[in-house]
């Protein structure tokens, strides 16, 4: 499997470069699911567009056995690209620097990979439409496609996501939780505005935010239990417009990053606990929480499954074991709803310049997609073979 991914390396890398140069934002991947789209035509593969809003699903196989999903996003990030490549985004202020481009392209691999065996089964290709963002309802990619059936009926499912910090032509797998719960916390500190020469006369809101941002890093290392990972992040604090006058609020937007629904609900709640310092001080608060993806669990038999399929397809010294990152994923709640996991695919060139996700110079060694594509696929058709173990 891994020679025959091999072979397909100019067409990936074509593919990729194609969709990298026209990246799109979350549910407005029109572009890319119509490339899909024609690709899968072109290999006589049936699907359907417009499945969660502009996703896109494949199905292989006669589905009488076994039925799998694999999954991949498309969607980019509304960051400026700067990495002059040659193939470097042509859309103002967006850029596939998440690896989506590659996801999307090695599903497109996989697809070309099983169109030609005979399957007794089903290998249901899930292109997802935004991973990065969620919708004026609150729902991102993942939901949007449940929630139109996508994964309805499927036994197990698996994904991928580039990793930049471990070397192209290697993969990570771990059992268990993989990310993290990934919650935001707008809050706002209400006091009084007035003069800067008279604070008497006010409640000033920036005086009340000081002790409340000392309570909120006390989180983590007072009330939460330390065998228990947990993260908050103030990364925006917004208040006053001139030296010489009082505000009347502040605001605070925050990231909480936590593993199990305990500590999950806990961090929130001591969130509040801060916050209502400001109302021993005369002021007041709001606070508005948006809970997001779940933390991502992989299924420690499914991720046995690519372990050892990729030990197969890449030998063991090529098969690392990852570690828990306080990162989120939407691919959570599919793992959540059938059994799944996801794996690390290494994508970093030994001698260049090491970027992470999200970082306006992000890229990727093309070499790695046959590696994550023959993986996906030899693990999918092992499993509707029954050959999973
Ligand atoms: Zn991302
Ligand atoms: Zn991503």
């Amino acid at each position: 499997m891994l020679e025959r991914a091999k072979q397909l390396q100019p067409m990936l890398t074509e593919l990729r470069r194609t969709i990298h140069k026209n990246p799109e934002l979350s549910f407005e991947e029109h572009e890319t699911a119509a490339l899909v789209s024609k690709t899968l035509d072109s290999f006589g593969i049936k699907h359907k567009t417009g499945i969660g809003k502009t996703g896109v699903v494949a199905s292989i196989g006669n589905g009488k056995g076994p039925k799998i999903g694999v999954r991949a996003d498309m969607d980019a990030l509304p960051i400026t690209e700067i990495t002059g490549a040659d193939y470097a985004s042509q859309n103002d202020g967006k850029m596939h620097a998440c690896g989506h481009d590659s996801h999307t392209t090695m599903l497109m691999g996989v697809a070309k990979l099983l169109s030609e065996e005979n399957i007794d089964g089903e290998i249901r290709l899930l292109f997802q439409p935004s991973e990065e963002n969620s919708d004026d309802e609150g729902k991102s990619g993942a939901t949007r496609m449940i929630e139109d059936d996508a994964i309805k009926g499927l036994d197990a499912v698996i994904a991928l996501h580039v990793d930049p910090s471990l070397e192209s032509g290697k993969v990570g797998i771990k059992d268990g939780y993989l990310l993290a719960n990934a919650d935001t916390i707008f809050a706002k500190i209400k006091g009084k505005g007035g003069h800067g020469a008279a604070p008497h006369m006010s409640r000033d809101p920036i005086f009340m935010t000081a002790p409340i941002l000392t309570a909120i890093h006390g989180i983590v290392s007072r009330w939460v239990n330390p065998t228990e990972p947990a993260v908050i992040t103030v990364g925006r604090l917004s208040g006053g417009t001139a030296s010489n006058v009082i505000p009347s609020d502040v605001e605070l937007d925050l990231t909480l990053r936590s593993i199990g629904d305990d500590v999950r609900k806990q961090i929130v709640e001591e969130v509040e606990q801060a916050l209502s310092i400001s109302k021993a001080l005369g002021g007041d608060y709001e606070m508005d929480v948006r809970w997001g993806y779940p933390a991502l669990y992989n299924d420690p038999k499914v991720a046995g499954w690519l372990r050892n399929c990729s030990t197969d397809l890449l030998s063991a010294e090529n098969v690392t074991e990852s570690a828990l990152v306080m990162g989120g994923e939407d691919f959570s709640y599919m793992a959540k709803a059938s059994q799944g996991a996801m794996l690390r695919l290494g994508t970093w060139k030994e001698g260049t310049p090491q970027r992470f996700l999200h970082h306006p110079e992000f890229d990727l060694d093309e070499t790695a997609m046959p590696v994550g594509t023959a993986v996906l696929a030899e693990t999918a058709l092992r499993f509707v073979r029954g050959q999973v173990s």
